[in-house]
């Protein structure tokens, strides 16, 4: 399976999960939530073929880990992958707006620099917002927008900005995470947990457990199961070859 989308470094027991998710998927994408937190955990998961660890800064604690703008800003050049950023609308978070747009802005506007990046992005309560960045800010840069959740017209805007989608089992738990995955064309999308944050119940999910979605997506696609895995095994490889990136 395919985890385009977890918080592995955030996960109780870190260290003693990494054999078992290299053993049992294909690829995972380890977002993290500040600068630093990608410098430690890239050591930790170095060796790690099928695990990449992704640069970010996540925008709920933007105001927290503003200090580390420039940090982010230098590191983005040596980064295969850039997440979690983004902005978050919530009522929590807003106090913070201006400072979200900046670091989203440069963040942006940097990976362009460097020729254009693969990025996980956050868009809680902000999907219109994001997308006006991703429209100003991504001529090469390659958005994949993680557990999207704006309206119909908004996912409709982002699929005709070229957009890629990472979507888990907590996403299609609800009516509105399965109507946004009809609007999505099956070539743009990726599995994600966003473990340990996404929860089933009282427990994480695994990152192994976005396959959990295959079965929506066959339904969703009028195909087999096989043939959904298939398609995001698919999608996977030519998301990393556009970038001259392979597993
Ligand atoms: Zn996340």
């Amino acid at each position: 399976m395919i985890d385009f989308h977890c918080h592995l470094d955030l996960y109780p027991n870190a260290r003693q999960l990494i054999d078992e998710v290299a053993a049992r998927n294909r690829f995972t994408l380890v977002v993290t939530t500040s600068p630093r937190a990608w410098l430690k955990t890239s050591k930790v998961f170095a060796g790690y073929d099928r695990i990449k660890v992704a640069l970010g800064l996540h925008p709920e604690i933007a105001a927290q880990k503003s200090s580390e703008l420039d940090l982010l800003i230098s590191c983005v050049s040596r980064a295969g992958f850039i997440g979690e950023v983004g902005l978050d609308g919530s009522a929590q978070h807003r106090h913070s707006r201006k400072l979200q747009e900046s670091i989203f802005k440069a963040v942006l506007m940097e990976c362009e620099q460097c020729g254009g990046k693969i990025l996980s992005v956050h868009s809680r309560n902000a999907a219109g917002w994001v997308l006006d960045y991703i429209q100003q800010y991504c001529r090469d840069n390659i958005p994949v927008l993680h557990w999207f959740s704006g309206t119909i017209k908004e996912t409709r805007r982002a699929v005709a900005m070229g957009c890629w989608f990472s979507i888990g089992p907590a996403m299609l738990r609800g009516a509105k995470g399965k109507r946004i995955l009809e609007e999505l064309p099956r070539e743009k999308v990726l599995p994600e947990t966003d473990g340990p944050f996404a929860r089933n119940g009282s427990l994480p999910y695994m990152p192994w457990e976005a396959t959990t979605i295959v079965k929506h997506l066959a339904v969703a696609w009028n195909m087999t199961d096989a043939n959904a895995d298939e398609q995001l095994n698919l999608n996977l490889m030519k998301l990393l070859s556009s970038t001259g990136l392979s597993i």
